[in-house]
C-alpha cells in the first residue's frame, strides 16, 4: 500500500518529485496548442513491450525483424538477464523519435505503452509519479482531472496486462547454464519469441517444432495466422516448455546455427 497522497482532491503540485496513489486525481491535458507540443518525443528512452513491437510493425507494414532493425536498439543492461528493446532516436535529427512529425505522432493509434502512459510513470505497487516537470510538460498545468485508472482507460492502455499475461514472469522461469554460447542462445530465443514474432513463426512452422513440443492441431491452426495468439503461445512456451537442447536443434534446422 502506498504511503503517498490518496484522496479525492487533486494534487496541488505536479512534477518529477510528486508521488501519488492510483485513486488520487492529477491534472493533465496534452494538445497541439501547447508550446511544448512534441517536445517530449525526442532524446528519451522509450522501452517497447512485445505487444508494442507487434502493433507498431503491423501499423508500418513491416516484418518484425525489419522493424526491430530499422527502428529499435536492443539493450543488454547490467543486472538484466534478458535484452530490452528501445526506440532508436534519430541521430541525424537532434535525437527526435523517428515517428514524430510537426503534427504529432505518425503512429498515434499504435504508439507504445509508455507514450500512452506519459506523463504518468509507474514507480511501484500503487505508486505513480510524473516523468516530467510542469515547466517542461505544460499539459501538467491544465485543469482536466484524472485518476490513473481513468487515464489508462482513456488512452486504451488498460489491456496490456491481460494481453501480455505471463511475459513478465519469463525471466524468473528460465535458468542460465553459465556457458557463454548456450546462454547466448537462450537470450536469442527469448528475443525472437517475444519481439521478433515473424522469425518465431518461421521457427515454429518451418521445422520440427510442432512435433518436438507436442503442439496439437487446433493450437497450430490458431497460431499460424493470428499474431496475438502466436505471441501469447510464445510466452507460455518459454515459461513452461522451453527446452535448451530441442530449441538448439530447431534453430540449426530452421535458421542455421
Ligand atoms: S512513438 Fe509517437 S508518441 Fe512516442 S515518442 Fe515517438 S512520436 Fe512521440
Ligand atoms: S511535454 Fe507533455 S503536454 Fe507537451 S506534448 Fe509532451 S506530453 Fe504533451
Amino acid at each position: 500500500m502506498s504511503n503517498q497522497p490518496s484522496n479525492s482532491r487533486p494534487l496541488a503540485v505536479q512534477g518529477r518529485h510528486t508521488e501519488f496513489a492510483g485513486d488520487t486525481k492529477f491534472r493533465f491535458l496534452c494538445h497541439e496548442k501547447l508550446t511544448c507540443f512534441n517536445r517530449c518525443c525526442r532524446d528519451i528512452n522509450i522501452f517497447l513491450s512485445p505487444y508494442d513491437v507487434l502493433r507498431m510493425s503491423r501499423k508500418l507494414g513491416l516484418d518484425t525483424g525489419d522493424f526491430l532493425q530499422r527502428y529499435t536498439t536492443r539493450l543488454q543492461l547490467r543486472g538484466q538477464r534478458f535484452p530490452l528493446v528501445i526506440i532508436k532516436m534519430r541521430e541525424d535529427a537532434g535525437l527526435a523519435c523517428p515517428f514524430v512529425t510537426e503534427r504529432g505522432c505518425s503512429i498515434y493509434d499504435e504508439r507504445p505503452w509508455s507514450c500512452r502512459m506519459a506523463p504518468v510513470e509507474i514507480r511501484g505497487e500503487n505508486r505513480y509519479g510524473f516523468a516530467f516537470d510542469s515547466d517542461h510538460c505544460h499539459g501538467l498545468l491544465e485543469d482536466r482531472e484524472w485518476t490513473v485508472g481513468e487515464w489508462m482507460r482513456n488512452q486504451r492502455n488498460d489491456n496490456y496486462g491481460e494481453l501480455e499475461r505471463g511475459f513478465d514472469k519469463i525471466p524468473q522461469l528460465i535458468n542460465f547454464t553459465g556457458m557463454l554460447a548456450l546462454d547466448e542462445h537462450i537470450r536469442e530465443t527469448f528475443y525472437m519469441t517475444c519481439y521478433d514474432l515473424d522469425k518465431f513463426r518461421r521457427y515454429v512452422f518451418e521445422g520440427s517444432f510442432l512435433t518436438a513440443f507436442g503442439v496439437d492441431g487446433d493450437t497450430a491452426r490458431k497460431i499460424k495466422n493470428d499474431d496475438l495468439a502466436l505471441l501469447q503461445f510464445g510466452f507460455r512456451w518459454l515459461a513452461r516448455d522451453f527446452d535448451l537442447r530441442k530449441s538448439m536443434e530447431i534453430r540449426d534446422e530452421v535458421l542455421g546455427s
